[in-house]
């Protein structure tokens, strides 16, 4: 899986993500960083990449033309147009199934916005999905861009040393995973469950799955009304008042 990042600042991103689990899924070649200087594009002497707004107001504009340039350079080798994700607080809000969804391209490129963000002709020209991590407004794209290829790679077949951990996790699914316990057993007063020490796995997995209901109906009980729900699994949740009655 190769990421290609169109950015002002490569460095974060490079720097970010040659750390801990992605740092090492590509010192072993599992995915590939493209970070793209979108400043080496610019033809002004000064390097500037940013205009005023037309029409007036705060704040500068990132030019059209540095981005696109670099925008043909990254692409020029790819044998399809590839996915472009500008991240962009005013895009649908990133999930974990929005991951899934990109974990299936061979080529994703991220575009990383700063100051008041980019002009419009160019995202109408090269973006395809506009994505947000988030209702709140951040300097510049970079950390989005970092949060997505994360959560992407982690679901990329060799980043993770043990697959099966991302296939049970939190939102597969739309359910919160069930809590974790490691040594000692007993920790300021407080015992691990006993059934996890019992060796017996259909009541371990039956906890599990239990406990994972109870803290989605706990945490985010929206998320239930998505998520693939048993017999079984509805029983629990009555059994903690799910649904809630209208009445
Ligand atoms: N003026 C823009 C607006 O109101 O929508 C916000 C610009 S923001 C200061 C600069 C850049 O940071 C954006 O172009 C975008 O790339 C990135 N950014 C900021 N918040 C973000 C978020 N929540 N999700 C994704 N990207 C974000």
């Amino acid at each position: 899986m190769n990421f290609h990042v169109l950015t002002l600042f490569p460095d974060m991103i490079v720097n970010g993500l040659n750390t801990s689990v992605t740092g090492r899924a590509l010192a072993a070649g599992k995915i590939h960083l493209n970070a793209v200087d979108i400043r080496e594009y610019s033809k002004d002497k000064h390097k500037h990449v940013d205009d005023y707004p037309y029409g007036g107001g705060a704040g500068m504009v990132m030019q059209p033309e540095p981005i696109y340039l670099a925008y043909e350079d990254m692409i020029k080798d790819m044998e399809k147009p590839p996915r472009v994700i500008y991240v962009t607080p005013q895009g649908e809000v990133f999930h974990q199934s929005i991951a899934e969804e990109f974990a299936k391209e061979e080529d994703l490129v991220f575009l990383c916005g700063h100051y008041e963000g980019v002009d419009e002709r160019i995202l109408e020209e090269i973006v395809t999905d506009y994505v947000s991590i988030g209702d709140y407004v951040l300097t510049g794209g970079e950390l989005p861009a970092m949060v997505m290829i994360d959560a992407v790679s982690r679901l990329v077949p060799g980043v993770l040393n043990n697959e099966d951990s991302a296939e049970f996790e939190s939102f597969h699914d739309n359910l919160l995973e069930h809590p974790h316990y490691t040594r000692p057993v007993e920790y300021h007063g407080k015992k691990v469950p006993d059934v996890l020490l019992s060796g017996h796995h259909k009541n371990i997995d039956k906890w599990r799955r239990e406990e994972s209901l109870r803290r989605t109906l706990e945490r985010r009980p929206e998320l239930l009304a998505k998520a693939n729900l048993s017999k079984e699994d509805y029983k629990f949740l009555q059994s903690l008042g799910y649904p809630e009655s209208n009445d």
